[in-house]
């Protein structure tokens, strides 16, 4: 559980460092048109930072947004062992941890029979 949390607090930050580079490159662009003097030299010029600062915050904000969807695929839950005390949830009759009563999914219900692999 403390890998979950750890993964999605780096990514969360790493989208968060593609966002403040982009939108420093957005404030730069802002910065510089207020003091340009000409308006059609400016968008020939903007251009490129422009493009820059998409490339960073594009990725940033939709890594933001998919955090924790990324956390669950990089790293998986172990099955059969409660996510918050590690107990072993070996022959479940109930979807909840006999030992901290943490509810788990349905189908960790084996109820006597095999454990899924
Ligand atoms: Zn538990």
């Amino acid at each position: 559980m403390r890998m979950r949390y750890m993964v999605a607090l780096w990514l969360r930050l790493a989208a968060l460092a593609l966002c403040t580079f982009g939108s420093a490159l957005l404030a730069y662009v802002a910065v510089c048109s207020a003091i340009s003097p000409s308006r059609q030299m400016w968008i020939h010029w903007a251009y490129e930072p422009l493009s820059y600062a998409a490339m960073f915050l594009v990725p940033g904000i939709v890594m933001f947004r998919l955090a924790s969807v990324l956390t669950r695929w990089l790293v998986p839950m172990p099955r059969l062992i409660c996510p918050q005390c590690s107990h072993s949830l070996f022959r479940l009759a109930e979807p909840r941890c006999p030992e901290c009563g943490c509810p788990v999914p349905e189908s960790y219900v084996t109820r006597g029979e095999r454990p899924r692999p």
